[in-house]
């Protein structure tokens, strides 16, 4: 199901009937049936690495597809705007921070800067995370502006949140992954967890010769299972412990550990952290940075186990990749990954090193409990994490906007 443009073609809704049922599209293109030709844009600060770039670049074009002129900018910012902001990100998810008068003013001064040189006149806005979120001070609203926050703010620096509420307070609405991460604001909230794109490169089917191939090119012994983490380097996804349980773990199953990372370019911690981990590089621990969709998708499919041993995690984006491959995830029992998986039934939550390494050497040794945990990790997905459930989310969310209609007419 997709519509040729040229040579090329875009998926419609349509094609995701196999898996949610001719029911639920056809109640998508009615909910769109209203906003029809919404001219509306997203912003946020990469292009690429990480959850929201992978949303953003598969959810923009599904908007689309149904009629939502959707697009979608990035905002510029100097190493230390990013610094700033990584910080910002930090104390959000629980760090300390000193937040100076000087970081407020580069980070206001770079936004505002954007804001110069972005002409955000569109009927909806929708900001992702807090890099771009004062943007909204510099712009005569035309329509809706919404702040869709990604990030786990179970234990939000207090300082740095009151600072940010004054820039929150101007949306219209926000959108947190889950319900737990609600706030006292004045503006209402509403939870929407992410979701993955099937037919993306990264999620498509692969046949097996082109697993191989991703794999041989990239040097990755497939001799012994394989155990995998694939996430930006970054202290919060707890690369360490990932190599301590899967030192715990290999004394006593044979295989091999791979840690794919990228690095995005708003989040400068990257390169540290690769520099890091690279000393625990052995014949059988893997390290790789490297940006290469195709590459994901056949880790997570050839993989034994998928680990995704966050320390904190809005969302994982990871997890559910994986998951949809059929392959049984041992999650950090934290945010959002404690609604993907269902501990002991399609996975394993964990709280340390050593119930990683538990729950790990007992996957590998068991392959018909893999192949059990498996399928319904897969169906767990199907039924709960497709974008069109996301997309659906969305719809309504614009829908509720009466002024949306006013700008149409
Ligand atoms: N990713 C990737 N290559 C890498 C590491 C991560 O393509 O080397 C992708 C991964 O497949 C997922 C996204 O980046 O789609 C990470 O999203 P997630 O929600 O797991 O974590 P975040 O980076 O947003 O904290």
């Amino acid at each position: 199901m997709s519509v040729m443009i040229g040579q090329q073609t875009l998926v419609q809704v349509e094609a995701y009937e196999q898996y949610v049922g001719a029911e639920a599209v056809a109640r998508i293109r009615k909910k769109a049936e209203r906003l029809q030709g919404l001219h509306i844009t997203n912003v946020n600060s990469t292009y690429y690495g990480g959850g929201v770039a992978e949303l953003l670049s598969s959810l923009s074009l599904l908007m689309n597809s149904v009629g939502i002129k959707t697009g979608w900018r990035v905002i510029q910012g100097s190493p230390d705007f990013f610094s700033i902001t990584k910080k910002i990100h930090n104390a959000l998810q629980g760090h300390s921070i000193n937040l100076t008068e000087r970081k407020m003013e580069i980070y206001e001064r770079v936004v505002f800067e954007n804001a110069v040189r972005n002409h955000l006149d569109h009927d909806l806005v929708i900001i992702h995370d807090p890099q771009p979120l004062p943007l909204i001070t510099h712009y005569q609203k035309k329509g809706p502006w919404i702040w869709r926050c990604h990030i786990d703010l179970t234990a939000r620096h207090p300082q740095c949140w009151n600072y940010l509420v004054s820039f929150i307070e101007q949306y219209d609405a926000v959108i947190l992954s889950l319900q737990d991460y609600q706030q006292k604001l004045k503006t209402p909230q509403v939870f929407f967890m992410p979701a993955i794109d099937p037919f993306s490169i990264k999620n498509q089917e692969m046949r097996e010769e082109e697993i191989e191939e991703r794999l041989r090119h990239h040097h990755i012994p497939t001799d012994l299972p394989l155990v995998v983490q694939i996430s930006r380097f970054d202290p919060w996804k707890d690369p360490k412990g990932v190599i301590e349980a899967f030192q715990i773990a290999r004394q006593e199953v044979d295989c091999t550990l791979v840690l794919l990372g990228n690095v995005a370019t708003d989040d400068p911690e990257g390169s540290q952290v690769y520099d890091q981990i690279r000393e625990y590089r052995d014949d059988r621990i893997i390290i790789l940075s490297e940006q290469d969709s195709a590459l994901v998708n056949a880790l997570q499919r050839r993989a034994a186990v998928v680990l995704q041993k966050s320390l904190r995690e809005g969302f994982g984006l990871t997890v559910t990749e994986a998951m949809w491959k059929g392959t049984p995830v041992v999650g950090g029992k934290v945010g959002g990954i404690r609604y993907q998986i269902e501990d002991g039934v399609n996975g394993f939550l964990v709280s340390s090193v050593k119930e990683a390494a538990d729950r790990m050497v007992k996957l590998l040794k068991n392959p018909k409990l893999r192949q059990e945990m498996g399928g319904k990790a897969r169906e767990s997905v199907r039924q709960n994490f497709l974008l069109t459930r996301y997309l659906e989310q969305y719809l309504d969310l614009f829908n509720s906007f009466e002024t949306i209609y006013r700008l149409k007419i």
